[in-house]
């Protein structure tokens, strides 16, 4: 029974004596679902293959980055090009404009948008903005909604704080801590108390418009149109973290599909192609604070980098082709209508949350639409599906509280695959 995995486990031994755990982002080395972590050689479309030379259908995908599976040919052959040209200047480039044009074209609410190198530095920087534009001091953000390891940011935080079941993080000082107010995700009531203590204080409500970090949970009919509405009444700044569900969960991003306009929009991920990306933006008025236009610091040696630019340019135009969203609609909902199936005639205790491309199962029999109820699944089952479904050939996030990713690269074989896989490792359990 089972693949080997020897070679990735004497890798691991050897990572560990040079780097924290082993590993340079913590969900990676597999904590939570008992096993060492695979080390990944290669990827090509749908596939990702380990160092034991073992073959595996990945819905990881980087963790949202990699929308149009590994490697793939158009994005690989531009970054050959553009790589023979040099790798940085530290100057502004024709394809950053390029790159900007685009995206503010592809989300309205983004008149402008500055570039960065990841996600975490995109929300902390929006915060910074928020903070000064409106000369307040406090945030609201959602308990288990992840928004980037920044110091405010990192309180009641889902992904793989939530996968590690940490308290709040040492090194995060009560000061600073203090300043960030949360409430529970869905939860209009809470938000109404809170902004009735703090709101004069409040800079910006931040917000996953799906949330992404704790399993996948949608937004209740009226949530996010009430967070518009109650931050509109008390002046606070509105933030779409869109770094999980930009150009994934539809092209023109969750604010198009949900159709409410935030102030500002934080991304990640998918606009980077597969390299280090991430940017801020929104209303002009707003982001002509940031230096230089305005006082407000923020900077980056490798901001705009040639070769991010161009992966990230490279895949929004092919996720601007007609039919690939409908695709991944397809591809998903068929997805988690077969895994809904075996649950049935199996009888698990399970709840299914899909938003597009983003799939989320979780071991539980309630409705999972907060924080609370996502804790109520069953995390050792989960560890024993995920080790289940790596023998039977298919790479999940290995944590409870992530969620799948649907390429365009998944073809149909793939989906019936992996629902068949699905039903061994559940029948297993
Ligand atoms: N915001 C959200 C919604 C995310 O999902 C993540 C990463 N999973 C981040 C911010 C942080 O992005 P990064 O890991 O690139 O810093």
């Amino acid at each position: 029974m089972g693949k080997s995995h020897r070679q990735s486990e004497l890798y691991f031994d050897e990572s560990k004596k040079y780097i924290p755990g082993g590993v340079n982002s913590p969900v990676r080395a597999f904590r939570s679902v008992g096993m060492s972590p695979l080390f990944i050689e290669r990827g090509a479309g749908s596939k990702v293959y380990d160092v034991d030379g073992n073959e595996y259908i990945d819905y990881v995908g980087s963790w949202g980055p990699l929308i149009l599976g590994h490697a793939h040919p158009v994005v690989i052959e531009a970054l050959k090009k553009v790589t023979e040209h040099g790798t940085s200047f530290g100057a502004p480039t024709k394809i950053e404009t390029e790159m900007a044009k685009l995206v503010c074209e592809i989300i309205p609410a983004m008149e402008i948008v500055r570039m960065v190198n990841s996600g975490t530095e995109a929300t902390m920087s929006a915060l910074r903005l928020a903070r000064g534009y409106t000369k307040r001091n406090k945030i609201l953000k959602f308990e288990g909604c992840y928004h980037g390891h920044a110091d405010s940011l990192l309180i009641k935080a889902g992904s793989g704080v939530a996968t590690l079941a940490l308290p709040d993080s040492p090194g995060v000082p009560k000061d600073v801590a203090s300043h960030t107010i949360t409430v529970p995700y869905n939860d209009l009531e809470a938000i109404k108390l809170a902004f009735e203590h703090y709101g004069d204080d409040l800079a910006a409500v931040i917000v996953e418009p799906v949330a992404g970090n704790m399993g996948v949970v949608p937004p209740k009919a009226g949530f996010l149109e009430g967070l518009r509405k109650i931050t509109e009444d008390y002046g606070t700044l509105l933030i779409f973290d869109e770094v999980m569900t930009g150009f994934r969960v539809d092209y023109h991003c969750a604010q198009a599909r949900f159709g409410i306009t935030p102030d500002l929009t934080t991304l990640g991920k998918v606009i980077g192609g597969g390299l280090p990306v991430g940017a801020y933006g929104g209303k002009k008025e707003i982001m002509e604070q940031i230096a230089p236009a305005g006082p407000i610091y923020q900077a980056g040696t490798l901001s705009g980098n040639p070769l991010a630019m161009t992966a990230g340019y490279t895949t929004l135009l092919e996720l601007g082709k007609p039919g690939v969203y409908e695709e991944l609609e397809r591809k998903s909902a068929r997805l988690e209508a077969g895994v809904r199936q075996n649950c049935e005639d199996l009888g698990i205790p399970h709840w299914i949350n899909r938003v597009g491309s983003m799939v989320g199962l979780f071991f539980t029999g309630e409705e999972v639409i907060n924080y609370e109820t996502a804790k109520t699944s069953d995390t050792e089952r989960f560890a024993r599906y995920f080790r289940a479904m790596i023998d039977e050939g298919v790479s999940l996030p290995p944590s409870q509280f992530e969620g799948m990713f649907v390429s365009t690269a998944h073809t149909d074989e793939d989906i019936e695959f992996t629902i068949a896989a699905n039903r061994k490792a559940l029948q297993q359990l």
